[in-house]
């Protein structure tokens, strides 16, 4: 029987060290980290997914401000208020809550957005930064897989991963960052004929597809490692992922859980991300004072 990784147990111990990172920023800088959070319209998910960020953020120490437009927001407000949260000393990291209605230009948004305050990653800077090893913020969810794999000491060095899902924001970025890790990794989505002749090789398997028991027990190597990164809700209101939890679970060796997997990672990771960024832009202050100081000394 595959032991269950804790996603939430993790979550909860990273965010402890977060606590502390975020009180030590706040003493020596007279401010807490800080995350703006720009939300459009009134998709009643999205409003969910930002409250749950928000309140993830008082409880590490972080001070996150709102900002919300009607879904007839302009682009040009949109870059405004972007162009303010740039300059603002105060604000480590901004996030828009996707998704955006039809008429604003999503590129020109995320790329408005500066690549050292773009704590979602998904700055073309820091998307290619995936590809050549130097991003500055990896993206929340992938970002949390890696995190849960490295907690349990599982190797990724040569395994062979398969990746189901190729969205820029989970499965791409997903396959990026274990092939960077050493990993041989095999990307799968909707068009791949005959998935489990790719499952079923995988030591590491992640599923991120959004299709409700999509990977059944036959698609599983026995000992494989499996993280289910889907949330589905079912007509009944339940919560589940895209793996058949109790059927893979007699066939793998370890398997996250939906919920209490990989989805309280993703938070803590935007919690990290942007703690972080706050550290980063400390630094970088306190060697602009130090380099002024010994510049009036010579
Ligand atoms: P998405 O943008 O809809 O992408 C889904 C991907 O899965 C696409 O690449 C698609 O292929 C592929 N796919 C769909 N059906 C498939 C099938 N039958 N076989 C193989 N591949 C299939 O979704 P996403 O944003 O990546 O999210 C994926 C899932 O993860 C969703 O359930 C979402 O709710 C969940 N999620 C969870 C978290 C978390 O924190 N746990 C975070 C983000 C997302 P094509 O490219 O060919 O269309």
């Amino acid at each position: 029987m595959a032991k269950v990784i804790d996603g939430q147990k993790l979550a909860q111990a990273l965010r402890g060290d977060l606590l502390a990172r975020a009180g030590a920023i706040d003493g020596r800088r007279g401010a807490a980290p800080g995350l703006a959070v720009i939300l459009v319209g009134d998709d009643a998910a999205s409003a969910v997914y930002v409250r749950n960020k928000i309140r993830a953020c008082d409880a590490v120490g972080i001070r996150s401000v709102c900002h919300r437009f009607p879904s007839s927001v302009s682009n040009a407000d949109l870059l405004d208020l972007i162009a303010r949260l740039n300059a603002d000393s105060e604000i480590d990291g901004i996030l828009v809550q996707l998704p955006l209605p039809a008429h604003i230009a999503l590129d020109q948004v995320l790329e408005a957005i500066s690549v050292a305050k773009d704590v979602d990653g998904f700055h073309l800077y820091n998307v290619g930064g995936l590809v050549t090893g130097n991003t500055v913020f990896s993206p929340c969810t992938p970002y949390g897989v890696v995190k849960l794999l490295e907690s349990e000491d599982i190797a990724i060095d040569g395994q062979n991963v398969v990746v189901v899902g190729a969205s820029n924001i989970v499965g791409k970025p997903m396959a990026l960052m274990l092939m960077a890790r050493g990993a041989t990794v095999a990307i799968c989505h909707a068009k791949t004929r005959d998935l489990a002749q790719f499952t079923i090789l995988a030591d590491i398997l992640v599923v991120a597809a959004g299709v409700p028991g999509l990977i059944i027990p036959q698609m599983v190597k026995t000992g494989a490692v499996v993280i289910d990164v889907g949330i589905n809700r079912l007509p009944d209101g339940r919560i589940t992922g895209d793996v058949d939890f109790n059927g893979v679970s007699a066939k793998a060796s370890r398997i996250t859980p939906v919920p209490g997997g990989v989805g309280p990672m993703t938070v803590t990771m935007l919690l990290e991300n942007t703690i972080a960024s706050a550290e980063r832009a400390l630094s970088r202050g306190e060697r602009v004072a130090e380099n002024s100081a010994s510049e009036r000394l010579f």
